[in-house]
């Protein structure tokens, strides 16, 4: 039905814009998924977002995707957080459980995210910890082939051993020499390497930490390690697109890339595709500014979260995006104009103007040409901005037509019929039925009866379902709550 010929994305590898391979049946795409020790943030998701957006594009173009994202349930921050309160003899089964305990946690609450943002599921999301043999598995490779080698219970790869090293970040020799000192892993520790730029795949276990037996002795696997084996594992010796955020780039895909294809002894991904960063108010967030926002945060001062997602993906997923509240009342007033757009065109008595204009335009050809130029826009780079624009051009346009020649029901249809197209991808504005009335109010219900029992994470959840219906609550003086749509 869509008229998306091809997608174009930009490959950070080629550093240009290329059409996505066509060769294979099926579209393997990898991203890096959410370290699970605290709520993501709204850069964070910002990254989802776009990986939703360009999924969702590829499947309108009706290609077969299928999407794996990890989910990272041990690493240094997770061991910092859920290892704090428990005493120095903690046995290592402790460690686990309340490494476990923690990840479990904001894994659930991830998913909470995705579900409230619309994002669609990855087909799979493995975890890091159910694929430690795996990992064990890849670095005894890699150590065969000469490409890592062991210190004192860690092992290190050699990036010397491994001449297209750099080759994504295109980075000279002296910028990664520093880029892994500064970023390979935080690990002050690691005095034992060859060379400065080696990087830690294999950590021999320290005080207070959960471990895994190992060749190696006990220990845990490095950051970059996990991606490498899940990826391999799940979508195979090839991967058409991996996805992150531009800060994964240097040194973490680089890394991925000397492992997988250090090990598969040829090239492992097509296309690397990077979202750029979120900034707040045009400064870096951080928690010390006081400018860090989770998806709840943002919730809880009253925005819709969908029109969180629409300002997210309403820019190019390669521009920075400069997040304020005023930004977002924008993007609610855009959404605004085209749900009003909608019910207007699924209006069946609707009020006719004059009944004639001298300017009057073929609203099918205007239809013709809006739709053409919405989808050569998201062909070309996800290029949403303009899709948009063909889009609002089309909705003044007809608005201005209907004002004064009512349009005919199998022509407001066929508008309809492209609004449910563009919202294939959005999912913003989707066909608003009676049936979404009473799920509203069944869910308010529901949320009634949860806080009458008082089981405030139910009430909780209920309030972000209802909330994810594009439904704003009302609490009224007398205790009632009403609602109305955002
Ligand atoms: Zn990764």
């Amino acid at each position: 039905m869509s008229m998306v010929r091809s997608i174009s994305l930009f490959n950070t590898l080629a550093r240009k814009v290329e059409p996505v391979a066509g060769a294979s049946d099926q579209i393997r795409i990898y991203t890096c998924g959410p370290t699970v020790y605290n709520f993501a943030h709204i850069g964070n998701l910002r990254t989802f977002l776009f990986q939703d957006l360009m999924k969702r594009t590829l499947r309108a173009a009706g290609r077969n995707v299928r999407h794996c994202m990890n989910i990272t349930d041990v690493e240094d921050k997770i061991i910092r957080d859920s290892q704090k309160d428990l005493p120095a003899d903690a046995t290592n089964e402790q460690r686990h459980g309340a490494m476990s305990t923690l990840t479990v946690r904001y894994t659930q609450a991830f998913l909470e995210d995705l579900e409230t943002l619309r994002i669609q599921r990855p087909d799979v999301m493995p975890r890091a910890t159910d694929h430690i043999p795996h990992m064990i598995r890849l670095v005894k490779d890699l150590e065969a082939k000469g490409l890592a080698y062991a210190r004192e219970g860690s092992v290190y790869y050699r990036i010397a051993a491994f001449p297209d090293y750099g080759a994504l970040a295109h980075l000279d020799k002296e910028g990664m020499r520093q880029g892994a000192s500064e970023g390979a892993s935080g690990d002050a520790d690691e005095y034992e390497r060859d060379a400065a730029s080696d990087f830690v795949l294999w950590k021999a276990v320290k005080d207070g930490e959960p471990w895994w037996d190992s060749p190696w002795g006990p220990g845990r696997p490095g950051w970059h390690i996990e991606c490498s084996a899940m990826g391999i594992e799940h979508l195979g010796e090839h991967v058409d697109i991996h996805t992150g955020g531009v800060d994964l780039i240097f040194p973490h895909h680089e890394n991925e890339i000397a492992q997988s294809e250090g090990c598969l002894g040829h090239r492992w991904v097509d296309a690397w595709v990077h979202g750029e960063f979120l900034m707040v108010e045009g400064e870096k967030m951080s928690k010390s500014l006081g400018n860090f926002f989770t998806l709840r945060d943002l919730i809880e001062k009253g925005v819709d979260p969908i029109a969180f997602r629409f300002a997210m993906q309403s820019n190019h997923y390669r521009k920075l995006y400069n997040f304020s509240f005023e930004g977002l009342k924008a993007a609610e007033n855009a959404l605004k104009r085209i749900r009003a757009f909608r019910r207007r065109m699924e209006d069946e008595g609707a009020p006719a103007g004059q009944g004639e204009w001298k300017e009057a335009l073929d609203p099918r050809q205007r239809l013709a040409q809006a739709r053409e130029e919405y989808w050569a826009a998201m062909g070309d780079d996800l290029n949403t901005p303009e899709a948009l624009a063909a889009l609002f051009t089309l909705i003044s346009d007809l608005n201005a037509h209907d004002d004064r020649v009512a349009l005919g029901r199998e022509e407001r249809d066929e508008v309809l019929a492209f609004l449910d197209e563009t919202d294939s991808i959005f999912a913003a504005w989707p066909k608003e039925t009676g049936s979404l009335d009473a799920q509203v109010e069944a869910l308010i219900e529901a949320r009634k009866a949860a806080k009458t029992a008082k089981d405030w994470p139910e009430a909780d959840r209920l309030r972000h379902a209802i909330q994810a219906l594009g439904i704003v609550l009302e609490d009224r003086k007398d205790g009632s709550v009403g609602w109305r749509r955002a």
